[in-house]
């Protein structure tokens, strides 16, 4: 039998990460990230004014926006920049039809309703994709739905939106599209321009594998200029954030100078492992041994395969009795791994992320320590006994 797969035993001996975040972010860096933050940048010097310019290039060419759009940062989590996107590019007067099928477009409509922006809800249950054809009879019904906002991957569940027959009914009513691609961006295609839509936002914490600290938006140029005045907030402005930027090189307030200078050690990694293509790539062969490794122990997942994403998957919770989440969550950190609670309340679930730097051999090990976790608790069989859930 294989020794037992410990992390925190092979931190110590090679000096590796202490623990793998599975999570959907913040997760697990490599070395060489954690370690650009080793130096302090003046935000006014000019090494530092570079390093911004540069990131912000790069990725407006990972969304593929050439000339036609430009990247602006910002400061915060990545609820921030959607907030800010929303805020910037719906004029006051304007009208959001929002998808909704979890927490992240939830939070959409929220924002959207503390900022006092008219908008339409269109739900879709959580385990299933979007209806497509709710929002083409939407936006033939009303015409005054200026902008449509989508989430990509929508992390509550790791359903995958299909976000291409999204932006092609909202172009074809001649609408403008924002999408929440903070899961998604850098790991699986998006193409600003082909899709096409106004605005996308993402993080540095998720599939790009930097640090907390800085959001981002990719937005269509000649939409954005026209949005002076929009926004609800000062520091969520990104209309003035990227006149400042244009103007000086400079962000307005204090920008996060460490997390920029992980950033962009993190965007050489994602060039050198192949770009998106690369990094959908590893991510898809992590979700897949997790997958065959879980059913093989009897999980169940959430979704069906055609709508799963490879960033985050929903399992459902063992019927056993002897099951509990919490024992499980904390007996699989003991030994180093971090998983993540369910946010559904339809099922009892749990989630595992595949991204970060992370390969499928440290999902092997996950699945090793899983299975001792289990054999501990005493559960020899970990289906859910419910297996319709998904059709619910
Ligand atoms: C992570 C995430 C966000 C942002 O969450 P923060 O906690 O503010 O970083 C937004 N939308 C989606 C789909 C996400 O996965």
């Amino acid at each position: 039998m294989a020794a037992e797969y410990n992390v925190l035993e092979r931190a110590r001996r090679t000096g590796e990460n202490h623990e793998f975040l599975l999570t959907p972010g913040p997760l697990t860096t490599s070395k060489p990230v954690k370690a650009a933050m080793q130096r302090d940048w003046g935000s006014w010097d000019q090494p530092f004014i570079k390093l911004t310019g540069d990131i912000c290039t790069r990725l407006t060419d990972m969304a593929g926006g050439g000339d036609d759009f430009v990247c602006v940062p910002l400061q915060g989590s990545g609820t921030f920049a959607v907030e800010a996107m929303l805020g910037t590019m719906v004029p006051r007067g304007g009208h959001c039809a929002v998808l909704v099928n979890g927490a992240y477009g939830e939070r959409i409509v929220k924002i959207l309703e503390v900022m006092g922006r008219c908008c339409t809800i269109l739900r879709s249950p959580e385990t299933e994709a979007y209806d497509v054809s709710a929002l083409d009879a939407a936006l033939s019904e009303d015409t005054t739905i200026t902008h449509v906002a989508a989430v990509h991957c929508e992390t509550t569940t790791g359903v995958l939106n299909p976000l291409n027959s999204i932006a092609v009914v909202t172009a074809r009513h001649g609408r403008a599209l924002l999408v929440d691609a903070m899961s998604s961006f850098a790991a699986l295609p998006i193409d600003v321009r082909a899709l096409p839509c106004d605005g996308l936002v993402s993080s540095a914490n998720k599939c790009i594998q930097a640090v907390p600290g800085m959001g981002f938006a990719i937005l269509r140029k000649s939409a954005l200029a026209s949005t002076a005045g929009n926004a609800h907030s000062l520091s969520l402005d990104l209309h003035d954030q990227w006149l400042y930027l244009e103007q000086s090189g400079r962000w307005r307030f204090t920008p996060p100078t460490h997390s920029a200078a992980a950033l962009a050690v993190a965007i050489d990694e994602h060039a050198d492992e192949g770009g998106v293509a690369g990094r959908g790539g590893r991510y898809a062969s992590n979700h897949s041994v997790l997958v065959r490794g879980m059913r093989e122990m009897g999980f169940e997942t959430l979704l069906a395969d055609a709508i799963q994403s490879p960033i985050i998957t929903a399992f459902l919770e063992p019927a056993d009795p002897r099951f509990s989440f919490q024992v499980f969550y904390d007996l699989l950190a003991a030994r180093g791994f971090v998983i993540y609670p369910g946010k559904l309340t339809a099922a009892p679930t749990f989630r595992v992320g595949t991204i970060g730097a992370i390969d499928a051999q440290d999902i092997r090990g996950l699945l090793e320590a899983v299975r001792s976790v289990l054999s501990e608790m005493g559960v020899q069989d970990a289906s859910s006994a419910r297996e319709t859930t998904a059709a619910e």
